[in-house]
């Protein structure tokens, strides 16, 4: 099914496309160019495209369902661990930060922040082991395909089409974020090109949100000490830019605070430096696209640099022992929940198998699965197995 932009919008919204006009780089998408949406809608009279996108994605049940969804930590350790939902508001700041900066669209970058995470299962990468696993051969699992099959298909919130209904550009972020380059679904968003300046702005920033965030969490864990990282050069080298700026005597969780603010600050100014560089002389989206490297990006230093703290990570906290512990768990009941759902379908909720008739019943367990928080995934567990 094609896209469709309806002509038309009163006053105000002629008002924000000539503002657009001169505020917004070369290379920015225009909120006036977009290609539309798939089902034809008037325009609103004072909300443009993708406001009324990032609206949309906010009122959905997806969206809401983050916040009892694992960013990393299984089990949420204490009330201060991020959930995929402030992990979702923290991206999305950094990434309007990034695009104001750099001239970009910033309702469009905003939209894209807010959806980018939607489609993940519950019990974060270990929902998404165990349902790739359980899901090869029956078209396989990808938290950001999922995404967008949430909504384009799954959302029912108009009465007139399912699905959000959001514009190309957004559902073009999803599509191609995704590792999976034979997939169908990115077929239709040209799927040889590269990601729209603004798609790759929340990707910069939510690389950086997730890195300086799960320090700070595993800090609180104990998983990891402030001496632990100091082997880090990266990490260093933001002491020293925090001692600099807050005093040379800061310890405790002061000095925890401010190195994890220096590092944010660090990065996105940097980002913003390089990116600067490389988008010097596009001249509109289209070079943008067929540009050979990303157009948002850090130096090379600090992408080796960060390279060396996400191995740290990896090594010293996604891969920790009492990580590994719960996610294991996490995995084995996702497994187990989908082997059940798929022997007894009575336990399927029939609003889900009635809407889906053309699905495989492997598709449509992974997608009720999907769909759950953590804390639904753990009650239908101990009454799909302790009860
Ligand atoms: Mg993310």
């Amino acid at each position: 099914m094609s896209f469709v932009r309806v002509p038309g919008g009163g006053q105000t919204l002629c008002r924000f496309h000539e503002a657009e006009e001169r505020l917004l780089a070369p290379y920015a998408m225009r909120t006036s160019q977009s290609r539309g949406r798939r089902h034809p809608e008037s325009p609103h009279p004072y909300r443009p495209d993708y406001v009324r996108d990032r609206d949309r994605i906010i009122h959905s049940a997806s969206f809401r369902r983050l916040i009892h969804k694992t960013q990393v930590f299984v089990g949420q350790p204490d009330d201060h661990q991020r959930t995929r939902l402030t992990h979702t508001l923290e991206v999305s700041q950094i990434a309007r930060t990034i695009a104001r900066n750099l001239g970009l669209n910033e309702d469009l970058t905003e939209a894209i922040a807010l959806a980018h995470d939607l489609g993940h299962p519950p019990f974060g990468h270990a929902g998404e082991r165990a349902l790739a696993e359980r899901m090869r051969g029956h078209g396989g699992f990808d938290h950001n395909l999922q995404g967008l099959r949430l909504v384009e298909r799954l959302e029912k919130r108009y009465p007139a089409f399912d699905g959000l209904n959001l514009t190309y550009e957004v559902l073009e972020s999803l599509a191609l974020r995704s590792k999976h380059v034979t997939a169908p679904q990115r077929q239709e968003f040209g799927p040889n090109l590269r990601m729209l300046a603004e798609s790759q702005a929340v990707d910069a920033a939510d690389s950086i949100a997730y890195t300086t965030h799960d320090i700070d969490d595993a800090l609180r864990a104990h998983l990891i000490t402030l001496d632990d990282l100091r082997i880090v050069e990266l990490w260093r080298r933001a002491e020293e830019r925090a001692r600099s700026a807050y005093g040379s005597d800061l310890s405790g969780k002061q000095l925890t605070r401010g190195i994890i603010r220096s590092l944010i600050d660090w990065l996105v100014g940097n980002v913003l430096q390089e990116s600067g560089r490389r988008l010097a002389g596009l001249t509109d989206v289209n070079s943008v696209k067929r540009s050979a490297s990303a157009v948002v990006a850090l130096d090379d230093d600090l992408t080796r640099q960060k390279a060396n703290l996400e191995c740290f990570l990896l090594e010293r906290v996604y891969r920790h022992e009492q990580v590994l512990r719960t996610t294991a768990v996490a995995e084995r009941s996702v497994s187990r929940m989908f082997e059940e759902l798929l022997r007894d379908a009575t336990r399927l909720p029939q609003s889900l198998v009635a809407r889906l008739p053309d699905e495989s019943p492997e598709r449509i367990a992974c997608d009720y699965i999907a769909t759950m928080t953590d804390r639904f995934a753990q009650n239908l567990y101990r009454s799909l197995f302790e009860t």
